[in-house]
């Protein structure tokens, strides 16, 4: 049980405006598991002062070199990984998220970001200077935005923080940093190993609050930009707050990715079947960029039905703190019910269930849905269109590889995907036509030095690779 009673405002455990809290309970129990204070607006304004001031502050972070910074970040990096274990925990306790995900992701992949991140600035000084084109010289600086706003979801709730703070960090921004409701225990976490970097008080401060607060943070005055992960309905609600504000703002939002299965796909589940898994149901299909809807040639499709059934129908499912368990619970009561409605809508619209499609037997508590598959499914159908968000597949079937492309790209999203082929050339020309910000070959993986994110309602900008840190940035012309 973790009952923490302060928040994590300018370096420092601080007691907040009000008793309201948020009480976290296990998605595979149901049973409380902790609890902390709710931010309220007058906590926000404290954290947006607190890193206003980091900002301003004319020897602050803004003013380290990128040297001095990095040493920081790998520091926040050592920190983070020796809390690991309890990171993995916690996510895995309040979300679902099955544990050896949550220890290969969550427990590891921030420290990774900010190792990368360091590295890429360490050599860097983000001003330059060029001959002006009229004659004399110019000065071009790439200056940090100032505060950040991050809003960050609940289903992988460190590295999806960690995909805004590194190269916000690294740009020399200060940040505010929102979780969701359902995952504020690993934050705990987070703000211990910031203030164990010696990463000055302020330049990291954490208020977990609900969209009200959320909302308040996109909108506040004294904020410079917004970096948002989560829902599309969401993302559009604070693209058109922003847009008022000519606040610079990037969102990653929600998928409907397709997973091609090309011709000549080898469907041996014992080469492919872990891959397979990862492009299309990791973390119980709470994944943003998975290929939920998956494009079967028909001159295979019973072959590619019978290969979807057969894994989906090998899954342990199980407490997502059993280091056994591949498939946990749904994230909370409303998600399951989010869920289930699909699946009812699927069978009411025609799609025929082939495994699953109910809850599993032996699990009397915790938000469980059973890994589902649709076959027989049209692209129109509600569950080929809108993001389920929980361990739910979609077989569609297409003709040729022109009819795939064509059925893969009428989508309202574009975020993810795969391709299944045993030749890359093929795949290479495939994806090369795909409407989507990522697509992976016979694996799905984003890379940490490579841009992440999506077209269409996917969202906005891109996250991750040296780019990213340019999002944090704007630049100066100084003609001198
Ligand atoms: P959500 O949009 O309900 O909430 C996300 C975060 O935004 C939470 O912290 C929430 O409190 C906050 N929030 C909600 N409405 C807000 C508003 N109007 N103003 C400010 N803040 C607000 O989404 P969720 O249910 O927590 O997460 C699931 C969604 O996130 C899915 O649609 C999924 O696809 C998407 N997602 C996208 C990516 C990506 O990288 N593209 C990654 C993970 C999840």
């Amino acid at each position: 049980m973790t009952h923490h009673d302060t928040l994590f405002i300018g370096g420092e455990w601080i007691a907040p405006s009000s008793n309201q809290t948020i009480t976290v309970v296990s998605a595979s129990t149901e049973e409380v598991i902790g609890s902390v204070p709710e931010a309220l607006e007058a906590d926000v304004d404290a954290a947006v002062d607190a890193a206003r001031r980091a900002f301003d502050d004319p020897n602050g972070w803004a003013t380290w070199s990128p040297a001095d910074r990095a040493a920081a970040m790998e520091r926040f990096a050592d920190a983070l990984e020796r809390r690991g274990p309890q990171v993995a925990q916690h996510v895995s306790a309040q979300n679902g998220m099955p544990i050896a995900i949550s220890s290969a992701y969550e427990a590891a992949f921030p420290a990774v970001l900010l190792r990368y991140y360091a590295g890429v600035i360490k050599e860097r000084t983000f001003e330059e200077e060029h001959p002006h084109m009229m004659g004399g010289t110019t000065v071009v600086r790439q200056e940090p935005l100032g505060v950040v706003g991050a809003i960050v979801p609940w289903n992988f709730p460190q590295s999806l923080a960690a995909f805004k703070y590194a190269p916000a960090l690294a740009a020399g921004c200060t940040l505010v940093i929102k979780p969701s409701p359902e995952t504020v225990l690993d934050s705990i976490e987070l703000a211990e190993a910031i203030r164990e970097s010696g990463i000055p008080e302020g330049v990291v401060n954490i208020v977990p609050g609900g969209r009200e607060v959320g909302a308040y943070l996109v909108a506040h005055p004294r904020v410079d930009k917004i970096s948002f992960t989560g829902s599309t309905a969401a993302g559009r609600m604070i693209g058109e707050t922003c847009g008022r504000l000519l606040r610079p703002v990037t969102l990653e939002l929600g998928g409907k990715s397709a997973a091609i299965i090309l011709d000549d796909a080898d469907l041996d589940l014992a080469k492919i079947g872990q891959d397979l898994f990862g492009a299309t149901l990791l973390n119980n299909g709470q994944t943003c960029y998975l290929g939920t809807r998956v494009l079967a040639p028909r001159s295979r499709y019973d072959e590619v039905v019978d290969t979807f059934a057969a894994l989906a129908g090998s899954l342990k499912i199980g407490n997502a703190l059993d280091e056994t368990t591949q498939i946990g619970p749904m994230a909370s009561d409303r998600q399951r019910d989010r869920v289930e409605g699909y699946i009812a809508k699927g069978k009411a619209e025609g799609a025929r269930v082939v495994v699953g499609g109910g809850r599993p037997s032996g699990q009397d508590k915790g938000w469980f849905v059973e890994p589902t598959i649709f076959a027989d499914v049209d692209n129109n159908h509600t569950i080929a269109q809108e993001e389920i968000f929980g361990p739910v597949l979609s077989l569609i079937p297409y003709t040729d590889d022109a009819d795939a492309i064509r059925i893969a790209n009428d989508s309202d999203y574009g975020l993810g995907g795969s391709i299944w082929t045993q030749d890359r050339e093929r795949a290479l020309g495939v994806a090369r036509r795909v409407q989507t910000g990522t697509i992976g070959v016979n694996h799905y993986l984003p890379d940490p030095s490579s841009p992440f994110g999506g077209v269409k309602a996917s969202g906005l900008g891109r996250e991750l690779s040296p780019h990213a840190i340019s999002h944090y940035q704007q630049y100066k012309s100084i003609f001198a």
